[in-house]
């Protein structure tokens, strides 16, 4: 069914989490269109992890096959001391065979998602997607939303019953909306250099495999990359004062992956990519009839793979609330209950396990890694707090919080 008389929900921003919102309202019926500003889908190497409470919610809008199919499962991920090259513990995700359906993470990368979503939209009569369509502008009344986006040299202006700010870390609408965003920026980027050299077989590494390292941490981990033959993506801080053209020179590059493992000849590199990381939260998920979802809302580091999955999940609840205003099955009030969940929860679950993650690996204090490796080899050991410790690194903790009434 179409709720054809209501005005369309509108979406600034056609990454992983605008589309997933999008599928999920089109999904219950609503009117949905989508404002993306790029011409294409983003393959920049960035999110692949998929955790399984995640893999639930893509489960409930038809797109598990699709996830499946284009990536590889990964029960295990495991902590190593990079110095002594030893491995301290390892985690498996089948002890939450009893939890969720899906007891392992999804290494698919998230333009293969957005593709998808996208798929399945074209496909729907009230939902489009419009590409090289830049929201410029968002004007916010009491009865509706206005926006103008910039389509190849034309402006358009789009009315609607709401507007989603799924456009990034440097939304447009989050700073139309004069909404702060609360926190810091690391000194150091992230560099991620790309290699089909196989860790699996030569050095014994999960798909997932976290390297303490007071002097350089590594996270590495394995995608399925489009051809579906597999590609680890290494990745690195950078050193203070190294520039990008040092940091990218073939020698460092070079350098870097023969240290963190020495072979035999050069390592093949098919991306090197740079990012700036931040801990950031907008002061607020909404203003009025706009709300913020996914990074436009929250960043975080990369360590733990919780970003895009947050943002996936702010996507689905806040679909499953709008539907139900709209349908007038609740009051508006209703939804209140989005940042008043959804804020919490990324701090909670997000922002403090990814900066937990990194203080992990890049600990200098000997007696504190020392803790901390004691730490990780008793809870593995332990399936109880195995159990407990995937709990809240899968997300499903935080889901089954959701699963509370919301009015
Ligand atoms: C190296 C790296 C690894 C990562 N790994 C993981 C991981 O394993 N798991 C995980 O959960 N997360 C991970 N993340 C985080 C993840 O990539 C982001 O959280 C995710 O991309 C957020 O999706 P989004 O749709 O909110 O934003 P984006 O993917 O940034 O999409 C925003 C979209 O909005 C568009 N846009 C911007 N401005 C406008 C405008 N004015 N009008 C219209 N469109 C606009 C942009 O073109 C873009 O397509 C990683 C990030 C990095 C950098």
């Amino acid at each position: 069914m179409t709720l054809s008389s209501a005005r369309p929900v509108l979406i600034a921003g056609g990454g992983p989490v605008g589309l997933v919102a999008a599928l999920a309202l089109a999904r219950q019926g609503l009117e949905v269109q989508v404002f993306e500003a790029d011409s294409s889908v983003d393959e920049t190497p960035r999110a692949a992890t998929t955790h399984p409470a995640t893999l639930e919610l893509l489960a409930n809008l038809g797109l598990i096959d699709g996830i499946l199919r284009q990536g590889l499962i990964a029960r295990t991920f495991q902590f190593w001391d990079r110095r002594s090259g030893r491995m301290i513990a390892e985690f498996d995700h089948d002890t939450l065979k009893h939890d969720t359906r899906y007891p392992f993470v999804v290494q698919c990368e998230q333009h293969k998602l957005a593709r998808l979503a996208i798929e399945r939209l074209r496909a729907m009569p009230n939902a489009s997607v419009s590409l090289s369509s830049r929201v410029t502008s968002i004007d916010l009344c009491d009865d509706r939303v206005q926006i103008t986006a910039e389509t190849g040299g034309r402006t358009k202006v789009a009315v609607g019953s709401y507007l989603i700010g799924a456009d990034g870390g440097r939304s447009m609408v989050r700073r139309a909306l004069g909404i702060a965003f609360e926190g810091y920026t690391f000194p150091e980027r992230f560099l991620v250099l790309t290699t089909p050299f196989d860790f699996a077989v030569e050095r014994n590494c999960s798909f997932r495999s976290f390297f303490s390292d007071p002097d350089e941490w590594a996270n590495l981990f394995k995608v399925a990359g489009n051809d579906g033959r597999g590609l680890w993506r290494v990745l690195f801080p950078t050193r203070p004062g190294e520039s990008d053209e040092q940091v990218f020179a073939e020698i460092s590059v070079q350098e870097r992956l023969q240290k963190f493992f020495p072979k035999r000849g050069a390592y093949q590199v098919v991306h090197r990519n740079l990012y700036r990381v931040h801990q950031r939260v907008a002061a607020s998920f909404r203003k009025g009839r706009a709300f913020l979802a996914g990074d436009a809302a929250h960043v975080n580091n990369p360590l733990g793979g919780l970003g895009l999955n947050c943002g996936l999940h702010d996507a689905v609840e806040l679909a499953g609330l709008l539907s139900t205003v709209v349908r007038d099955a609740a009051p508006a009030t209703a939804l209140d209950r989005y940042e008043q969940r959804r804020r919490p929860i990324n701090i909670e679950y997000v922002q403090q396990q990814t900066i937990a993650n990194k203080k992990r690996l890049e600990e200098k204090d000997e007696c504190a890694r020392a803790r901390e490796f004691n730490l990780l080899r008793s809870t593995a050991a332990d399936p109880d707090k195995h159990r407990v410790f995937l709990l809240r690194t899968s997300l499903l903790e935080s889901m089954r919080r959701k699963q509370l009434p919301v009015w």
